[in-house]
């Protein structure tokens, strides 16, 4: 195996297929590895795909890629994992506890509901 250029790269990736993660990205993987540049690990990957050591399918939205080993022993994960939940708050508006389902709702169910109509 072309393990001097490669190897370590291939641990990492195999290591987060493991743990059921999609394909860190150029920058993630370039820290953990000490490089200097994300583009040395585009190299990495590159020439480990040509050297016929993984397989990489990319994608239109991320993960961009999924990684995997030519012999079949392990491949990223497709999706990201879910975003955790977020915890309640309470609703600006009546001040009642809701769960928002994004960052940036601040109001429950009802008052936003009545705040779009309200708007328009
Ligand atoms: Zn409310």
């Amino acid at each position: 195996m072309a393990d001097s250029f490669a190897g370590p790269l291939l641990r990492q990736l195999a290591a987060a297929a493991r743990r059921g993660e999609p394909c860190p990205s150029n920058r993630e993987l370039a820290a953990a590895l000490g490089l200097g540049m994300p583009q040395q690990v585009q190299w990495r990957l590159r020439a480990a795909e040509a050297a016929g050591l993984i397989t990489i399918r990319r994608l239109r939205t991320r993960p961009f890629r999924v990684v995997a080993a030519a012999d079949g022993s392990w491949a990223t994960a497709e999706a990201a994992p879910p975003a955790p939940a977020l915890a309640p708050r309470r609703c600006l508006n009546c001040r009642r506890p809701f769960r928002p389902e994004h960052r940036h709702r601040f109001l429950c169910d009802p008052c936003g509901a009545r705040n779009s109509r309200v708007a328009l």
